[in-house]
């Protein structure tokens, strides 16, 4: 086997399948098997608000940097707008579009009372001292405290941010408007408001979404094997909660690289290797180092991409040998991909359900801030698994309705709901 741990940075966004046009191609196909009328796929196809703003910071050594920063607003026709706020040095215009609108569907197909929206700002956070985020955190706050709200736009967090930037983007919004507001965002500390079973949500929602998919494929969690692609909060709660269901996880990989172990990587081990270790997994006894690019080819049963867009291609999709994909990330798979997946017969579990659990849980936070009333641990994980079971079935039964993949049938479900929304309440 290669042994590599360097980590294939992210191709740039323009070297990549536009992540904007990947979401659209699968929309198309889901508005045509609905005949969505061309009014309704207007409004949709384009975001209905795009913020860019410029955040001056501070820096530790006195000089004063920019950022730029963003935050796309795609509908709000079922509800005040939710999303993530993500820090990153590729961060793009488009890939903030798509996800906006891959929010939109998400809460739609869990059927959740909420638009689409995502956030970001160009920035290498891994660089950045404490200080200098909290004043870019603040300052991105301020600029866009007329679209945040509780009713209106509630962010949360995403790739590169936490409950620490929720925290100060909350006491900002607070301040500015003069009165405490927890409800503006979700995501957290516990103790300022946050939900418990916040943290595992995501990578929870995988586990029940793998589980759920494992039975229609006739295959039990104690007999397969799993590989995860990405061991932040997603990856490393999915590979948890999937070890305890009793699936073996032999592969894993984190920005430092790759680690296979072909009896099984103890994950309990890992998780505390990396956070002894600065986040990372590089010099994990438990496991052999392999080429990342190989994880995600590599002899499993469940592939789990749990990192960033566009890591299954037209390139790599040929030599997968998983029967499921369960996709932790937003747009792990490039539209050009998915023909070859479905000609493979692969199962795949789309991004806009099987990482809604965040989402849903996000939700829950919003609802107990605004009744003022904390929820057990059991109460929230009962009903977030409860909310994912129904849409995995609801996208399951659709797939078989209108014999297409699980992805497109999650865009129609999604789609019709917002469609049908339209109708009812008209406007235009
Ligand atoms: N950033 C997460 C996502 O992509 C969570 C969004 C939220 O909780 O609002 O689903």
């Amino acid at each position: 086997m290669a042994v590599h741990t360097v980590y294939k940075e992210p191709a740039p966004i323009m070297d990549r399948e536009n992540p904007l046009e990947s979401m659209m191609s699968r929309f198309n196909i889901a508005a045509e098997i609905l005949g969505l009328d061309e009014a309704t796929y207007d409004v949709l196809k384009a975001p209905d608000k795009q913020v860019i703003v410029n955040i001056p910071v501070t820096m530790d050594n006195g000089k004063i940097h920019v950022f730029e920063g963003y935050r796309v607003i795609h509908n709000t026709i079922l509800g005040p707008s939710k999303g993530g706020i993500r820090y990153d040095k590729n961060v793009h215009l488009d890939e903030v579009k798509a996800l906006a609108a891959w929010m939109t569907w998400k809460c739609a197909v869990v059927d959740i009372p909420y638009g689409g929206a995502k956030g970001g700002i160009i920035c290498d956070p891994t660089t950045m001292s404490a200080g200098e985020i909290e004043r870019m955190t603040r300052g991105y706050t301020l600029a866009l405290k007329d679209v945040f709200g509780p009713d209106r736009d509630i962010p949360a967090p995403d790739m590169g941010t936490g409950p620490r930037e929720m925290a100060w983007l909350m006491d900002e919004f607070s301040k500015t408007n003069g009165m405490t507001s927890p409800a503006v965002v979700t995501g957290k500390p516990l103790v300022m408001g946050g939900s418990l079973g916040r943290t595992e949500a995501t990578g929870r929602g995988v586990m029940v979404s793998t589980l759920a998919a494992l039975k229609k494929l006739g295959l039990k969690p104690t007999e397969v094997s799993a590989a995860v692609q990405g061991f932040g909060n997603v990856g490393s709660w999915a590979a948890v909660l999937l070890h305890a269901e009793g699936v073996k996880i032999k592969g894993v990989s984190d920005i430092s690289g790759a680690y296979w172990n072909e009896d099984g990587i103890n994950i309990s081990d890992a998780i505390a290797f990396k956070d002894a270790h600065n986040g990372r997994l590089e010099g994990f006894a438990g496991a052999t180092p392999m080429n990342p690019n190989e994880l995600l080819t590599s002899d499993v049963d469940v592939l789990v991409p749990a990192a960033v867009e566009d890591v299954i291609t037209e390139h790599n999709a040929h030599h997968i040998k998983a029967k499921l994909i369960v996709e932790g990330a937003n747009g792990p798979t490039s539209a050009s991909a998915d023909p070859i997946i479905n000609e493979k017969g692969i199962m795949v579990v789309p991004d806009i359900l099987a990482n809604s659990g965040g989402v849903t849980v996000s939700y829950f936070e919003w609802v107990q801030n605004k009744q003022g009333f904390k929820w057990s641990l059991d109460m929230v994980t009962e009903r977030a698994d409860r909310i994912m079971n129904d849409a995995f079935e609801k996208v399951y039964e659709t797939s078989k309705k209108y014999n297409v993949p699980m992805r497109i049938a999650a865009y129609v479900v999604a789609i019709d709901k917002v469609a049908q929304t339209y109708k009812f309440r008209g406007g235009f």
